[in-house]
């Protein structure tokens, strides 16, 4: 059975695509059967996977409001290999139309279910929002990943975060965790992510993945040739970093 883990943040350009994109290529490298859902009207991820936005028949909009199936906006990332559902603009609709629709929180769950046994790892990417986009993705998921940098307003966004997470599991998702926080765009030289990242570690213990990803120019470029950034170059220290994040997820996974 698929395990869903939301990329969530409702901080903007922390690294939720960044991070959702490279751990699908690098899961479905590993052999996992990988989805990626661009949950975001950006349509980043979208982008980065190297599916072209602008030129979809179907997105994940048409999916949740329920005028198209889940096999009809499927596609497979050219460049990553995974497959994604992918969102462009019309998605920003969704978030209007979706609150008069019955199960309105739970309309990406439903959509997903017979799909279950077609993946080992469903990833929603989600937008910069505490929305009821971000509510499918957490209605929907076994666990939230949290990227973050380590910047001291990181850390007073993260309590919001928090409190949402926890209301979703007591209220419609009792499967949803926290997963992990993955400390990105990483930074060694600078004392105040040094310290924030310690604190991070006293805070929250094993709740803090073991990766860092550094910040690292290539992973900043790939999208712009939309390919994943652990392919578009191997040896770079980032690609490096999210292919060592996707082992140690595969590994989190077996103890869930
Ligand atoms: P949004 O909230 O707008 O959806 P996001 O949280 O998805 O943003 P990204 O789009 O992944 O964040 O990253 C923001 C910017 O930072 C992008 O330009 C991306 O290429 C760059 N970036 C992400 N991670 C790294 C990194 N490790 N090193 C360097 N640049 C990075
Ligand atoms: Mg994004």
């Amino acid at each position: 059975m698929a395990r869903i883990f939301c990329v969530a943040n409702q901080k903007g350009g922390v690294g939720k695509t960044t991070t959702c994109v490279n751990l699908a290529a690098a899961l479905h490298e590993a052999g996992q059967r990988t989805l990626l859902i661009d949950l975001d009207p950006q349509g980043n991820a979208t982008m980065g996977s190297g599916v072209d936005k602008r030129e979809l028949g179907h997105s994940v909009y048409h999916a949740l409001v329920g005028i198209a199936a889940l096999a009809e906006v499927r596609v497979k990332s050219p460049s990553g290999g995974f497959d994604v559902l992918p969102a462009n603009r019309d998605l920003a609709g969704a978030e209007v139309e979706l609150v008069d629709l019955e199960r309105r929180e739970t309309r990406l769950r439903d959509l997903l279910e017979p799909h279950a046994d077609d993946y080992d790892f469903i990833l929603v990417d989600c937008p910069p929002s505490l929305s009821m986009l971000t509510l499918n993705g957490l209605c929907t998921a076994h666990g939230v990943i949290i990227p973050m940098q380590c910047e001291y307003y990181a850390l007073e966004g993260l309590s919001d975060l928090v409190n949402t997470i926890k209301k979703v599991h007591a209220n419609l998702n009792r499967d949803l965790k926290i997963i992990g926080l993955l400390r990105v765009m990483y930074d060694p030289r600078m004392t105040l992510q040094q310290q924030v990242s310690d604190q991070l570690e006293g805070h929250f213990g094993d709740k803090v993945f073991t990766t860092i990803v550094p910040r690292n120019v290539r992973l900043a470029e790939a999208p712009s040739y939309g390919i994943p950034g652990v392919l578009y170059d191997r040896s770079a220290k980032g690609a490096q970093a999210y292919q060592a994040f996707a082992q140690e997820m595969i590994e989190r996974v077996r103890t869930l």
